[in-house]
């Protein structure tokens, strides 16, 4: 006995059932599941992925393999009663693909294996009687067998076509030249027109170019022919196209594939046979019902390859009632059975069905939620399992606005969706305009190079943004996600000139006031106005649906998955907002808090030219000026947002603005500078300006003079905002409301930054709060690489830590958060270096770990530490259960994220290894 024996490499479908789908694949699993529930299902048996793993390590079949494939071929002959490729009356198997997850149409099948010259004539006359598939009888001259001679010839064509594209890398467009020609000369269109001496004429040709093109004869040994199939189907996982589908859809490249050997049936027998699709409800909506296709005397590849149209399934009942109820049995059973939507493909075989594929079926976004919350109400699953089987990825689909399903226009330009949803409007160049024609009710888009932060009010005004550079995390795109607003970014294809008012894309010429329409999830881009429809998802969290009252299925499943995640997560979910009507939408959405308020928001517009004051002040007096204007300022806009987080914590960030965000360009100075001197104009103030504005430029401005470091710099800034937040939260507290601040000190690096700037805090706290019964705690973002480090020792002075991923990434990776996006990532991921940007979903072995450590040393400096998270990651799925995992209390994000942060923390709540939902 040598080693390998003990390893089992194949099951026959009996041996099986659908939990084996990392050993036997989808479909094998499946077919196994199905043969043991007593369907009928052809017989075989499947070659499991462990064997094509050792065949990929090692180039060659395990050892043991060859020995097992014999063994269940020859059970499976003895069960079917025919040999593999026997003259008289062959047994014919396809050879199909079948990997853990779906990967439709990337790698290969063989049909008809078995067929050579000889056994096509017996084929041919078993095929010709009408007793059935086993009859023995039937004319022996092939040539007068009418139509199911035909068939043979045709089957056997198919075969040396498919197995030389497939096994021996023939071109296939060989054959389909040979195929054509064949049509040509008899004058037609149409395959079916060809008889079958024309057949057997095609099937010389084609045995000619199967010699030309691998230099030797078709192989007319059906068991060879059956080893060279398994043997393409296991390399086909290594086919460009499979692996370029598995980067995208994060499929393990290692994982392999089965390969199921499955006795032959024919669809393409006559009219009593055909070949159909179905699904047990709606994949589009959900709605019960029998969904599906049918046409009649084809196989299955005719129907995928639109040769006849298809007639709906119900269809079948007149053409034949006794498969039509038994197929309508079987889908109720399966859709028990499996407790899910369920898709099928079966084959009726003159009269007899059989069923050749089962799976848990795709859906859209919509029926992923009615399905659930259909399949709670007729008992078959949990609320737990209802909520297992939707995804934040879903919400988030369903809570922007979409175009009409079936509208004709064509997209001029194609950039990234970078956030969600679909706007038309009058297109603007400035943010100016945007707030002006807004004003007069006007829809608008907002169109940029790329737009920064003073862009705000003008991208808040506007139904959505549209830039012609910048990737996913461009400002642009950050800043629409999280005001829930479309974006397309990074339209290369579009040049923006903003002082002529006007794009063009195409050789076309696009003016301020022109309509077009931007979708944010394909990043598809249209001239003029296309039509819109709202999300009642989002009319439902605001408030203006009751689930209670309304008939729509969607909302109801949505309210009670949603408030079932409530009452299993155990994270919060806070948000991330700088005004009061951020902060109340964020609440009707849900959110518990505010967890990052960023106060250099607060210093945009108006007073942007305060602050440009007081960075430049030259004199303690212009400083201490500067400061009492903002003061009052301050204190009302946390008024406002502490009267709408009532009784909720609020944490307000200290001041954290790259100085370049806030001074004035440097060459756009300089030249207006120059400018004005030419013309002799008095320009001192603008010279001291320039001078200032040089001595603060900085080469990294995102490592510069930003966070905490400008508070210690600055004498009195930071002092000024404790105070207006100190004071915000008395006054609302003696109006009878209940404030809740945090003060948060960002880009901390070391125990000594924070130590000073709560020393200071604390006297100003204890002076305004006295006895209003306040309480204000201090803590501090971990966003530098060594503050995560440096936890332990940073806990002693924080009652609390936030994580900014957004910088903990930017300096984890040493990558520059405003630049590397455009710049290369599109090249490390075609490299599968990440499958996914980091800034868009944390990166769990490098960033993750800093987190990790902050977490525990932090927590065992300081026990019962707060702990939460307010970079963007807070409100992206696959994050938040890692956020879950690693212990903190909450996560923060944007107001339109909140919901989706919720189901996760309560997915995240009830699966202990991770989602598993593809
Ligand atoms: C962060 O760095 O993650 C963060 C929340 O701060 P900001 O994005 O404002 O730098
Ligand atoms: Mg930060």
């Amino acid at each position: 006995m040598t080693a390998h024996e003990t390893d089992k490499y194949v099951y026959d479908f009996a041996e099986g059932n659908k939990d084996l789908k990392d050993l036997l694949g989808g479909k094998g699993a499946n077919l196994a599941e199905m043969t043991n529930l007593g369907l009928p299902v052809p017989p075989g048996f499947t070659i499991t992925t462990g064997a094509c793993q050792a065949y990929l390590a090692t180039g060659r079949e395990p050892d043991g393999l060859a020995g097992q494939i014999e063994a269940h071929l020859q059970a499976l002959e003895r069960e079917m009663g025919r040999r593999l490729g026997d003259p008289d009356d062959p047994l014919l198997v396809s050879v199909r693909s079948g990997a853990r997850f779906s990967m439709p149409g990337m790698m290969e099948t063989v049909l008809n294996v078995g067929l050579n010259d000889r056994s096509v004539v017996g084929l041919a006359r078993q095929a010709g009687g009408s007793a059935g598939p086993t009859a023995s009888g039937g004319n022996a001259d092939p040539t007068a067998s009418g139509g199911n001679d035909r068939f043979a010839w045709d089957s056997y064509r198919r075969l040396i076509q498919m197995f030389g594209k497939t096994v021996c890398e023939v071109p296939g467009e060989e054959f389909e030249h040979a195929l054509d020609e064949a049509k040509r000369a008899k004058g037609t269109h149409d395959d079916l027109d060809l008889d079958a001496d024309d057949l057997r004429g095609l099937v010389e040709t084609y045995k000619k170019i199967f010699a030309e093109h691998t230099g030797r004869e078709f192989p007319q040994e059906p068991r060879e022919q059956l080893d060279l199939a398994i043997r393409a189907v296991f390399e086909s996982w290594n086919a460009e196209r499979a692996i370029l589908y598995r980067r995208q859809e994060r499929i393990p490249a290692d994982l392999g594939t089965a390969v199921n050997v499955v006795a032959m049936v024919f669809g393409n027998l006559g009219p009593d046979s055909g070949t159909g699709v179905a699904f047990t409800r709606d994949p589009g909506s959900g709605a019960q019902g029998i969904y599906g296709d049918y046409l009649a005397n084809a196989q299955g590849e005719d129907v995928v390859a639109g040769i006849r149209n298809t007639v709906p399934l119900q269809e079948l009942e007149q053409l034949d009632k006794t498969s039509y109820d038994q197929l309508l049995d079987i889908m109720a059973r399966l859709e028990g059975h499996y407790q899910d939507l369920c898709d099928i493909e079966f084959t009726i075989e003159r009269g007899k069905l059989w069923m050749l594929q089962t799976r848990v079926g795709k859906r859209t976004a919509a029926a992923a939620f009615v399905i659930a919350g259909q399949l709670v109400d007729e008992g078959l699953i949990d609320l737990d399992e209802a909520l297992h089987r939707v995804n934040g990825a879903q919400l988030a689909q369903l809570m922007f606005p979409r175009f009409q399903l079936d509208h004709d226009v064509p997209p001029v330009a194609r950039g990234i969706g970078a956030s969600p949803g679909a706007a038309s409007g009058a297109v603007v160049f400035t943010s100016a305009r945007a707030v002006e024609l807004a004003a007069e009710g006007k829809a608008v888009i907002l169109v940029r190079r790329e737009t920064n932060p003073d862009d705000l009010n003008g991208m808040i005004a506007a139904q959505g943004i549209l830039t012609s550079r910048g990737g996913k995390t461009s400002h642009a795109a950050v800043v629409a996600r999280g005001m829930g607003k479309t974006c397309v970014s990074g339209a290369d294809e579009i040049e923006v000139n903003v002082p002529a008012k006007r794009f063009t894309v195409g050789g076309r010429t696009v003016s301020e006031g022109d309509v077009v329409s931007i979708d944010g999830t394909t990043g598809k881009v249209y001239l003029g106005e296309v039509p819109v429809v709202p999300s009642e998802v989002v009319q439902y969290f605001e408030g203006s649906l009751d689930p209670a009252h309304v008939d729509n299925a969607l909302v109801r499943a949505v309210h009670r998955i949603m408030t079932h995640a409530d009452a299993r997560r155990r994270l919060a979910v806070r948000t991330n907002a700088d005004t009061g009507a951020d902060a109340a939408r964020a609440r009707r959405f849900g959110a518990e808090g505010i967890g990052l308020c960023r106060t250099e928001h607060m210093f945009l517009g108006d007073r942007r030219e305060l602050v440009e004051r007081l960075i430049l002040a030259a004199t303690d007096t212009d400083r201490t000026d500067a400061l009492a204007a903002l003061l009052p300022l301050q204190r009302q806009d946390f008024v406002e947002i502490f009267c709408e987080m009532a009784g909720l914590p609020v944490t307000v960030r200290l001041i954290d603005p790259p100085l370049h965000e806030f001074l004035p360009p440097l060459e756009q100075l300089a030249v207006n500078v120059a400018v004005a001197q030419e013309r002799g104009e008095d320009v001192a103030k603008e010279e001291a300006l320039l001078a200032a504005v040089r001595r603060m430029h900085e080469e990294n401005p995102m490592l510069g003079l930003r966070g905490v470091r400008l508070g210690l710099v600055i004498p009195g800034l930071f002092a000024m905002q404790v105070r207006a937040i100190a004071e915000a939260a008395v006054a609302v507290t003696r109006d009878g409301g209940a404030a809740c601040p945090e003060i948060m000190v960002p880009l901390v690096g070391a125990v000594q930054e924070l130590e000073t700037v709560r020393a200071e805090a604390e006297k100003i706290i204890a002076e305004v709060v006295g006895d209003s019964g306040v309480e204000v705690l201090i803590g501090t973002m971990i966003e530098v690489p060594r503050a995560a480090l440096t936890a332990g020792q940073i806990a002693e002075a924080a009652q609390f830590f936030s994580f900014g991923t957004n910088d903990l990434t930017q300096m984890g990776w040493g990558f520059s958060r405003d630049d590397v996006e455009g710049a290369f990532f599109w090249r490390y991921l075609e490299l599968g270096i990440f499958g996914i940007s980091p800034f868009e979903s944390i990166d769990r072995d490098g960033v993750g770990r800093l987190i990790r450590i902050a977490a525990e040393e932090g927590r065992a400096a300081r026990p019962g530490l707060k702990l939460g998270v307010c970079g963007e990651h807070g409100g992206d799925p696959d994050s938040v259960h890692f956020f879950h995992e690693v212990g903190l209390d909450y996560v923060s994000c944007s107001p339109f994220r909140v919901p989706v942060a919720r189901l996760e923390a309560g997915r995240a709540a009830i699966e202990t290894t991770g989602s598993d939902s593809r």
